[in-house]
């Protein structure tokens, strides 16, 4: 599924209704350069899932996680890993494979830890439609 945004805000409402949706157990990867828009997607996800404290870019920590949902979501913003073996000093299994949501930011990083099944969101520019466009792909 294609969807273009042309506003901030419809990349949240995008977020909104999959977190709406979002099941025990599922993971999300969410890939596209530096400001594209993963953590304001992530933001929508949230807040669809019923968090209502504020969601960042865990920059320096690799795993946020938030319990007050309908479900437990665990971000993940795997920017600065620097060797995949990173992910098993934090115990990723034990979240990948919970009870709770996963999104993952920049998930190409760790590409070979993610599951088959699990969703891909990939969010790109194109300066040639404006600043605030964005084409999402949904896997
Ligand atoms: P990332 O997490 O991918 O690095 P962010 O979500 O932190 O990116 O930042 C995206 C930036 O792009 C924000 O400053 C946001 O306001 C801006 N922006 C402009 N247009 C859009 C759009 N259509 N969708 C999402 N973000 C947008
Ligand atoms: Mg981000």
């Amino acid at each position: 599924m294609k969807k273009e945004t042309f506003h901030e805000q419809e990349t949240f409402a995008l977020g909104q209704q999959l977190g709406a949706c979002a099941r025990e157990g599922e993971i999300y990867c969410l890939d596209g350069d530096l400001g594209a828009g993963k953590t304001v997607f992530t933001q929508g996800f949230a807040q669809g899932l019923g968090i209502t404290e504020p969601v960042s870019s865990p920059t320096f920590t690799i795993l946020q996680q938030y319990e007050e949902g309908r479900l437990p979501l665990y971000h993940f913003d795997v920017y600065r890993i620097a060797d995949p073996s990173e992910m098993d000093e934090i115990g990723y299994e034990e979240y990948f494979y919970g009870a709770g949501v996963c999104l993952i930011e920049w998930a190409s990083l760790i590409e070979e830890l993610v599951p088959e099944d699990a969703r891909w969101i990939r969010i790109e520019k194109n300066p040639e439609k404006g600043f605030d466009y964005r084409r999402i792909t949904l896997e």
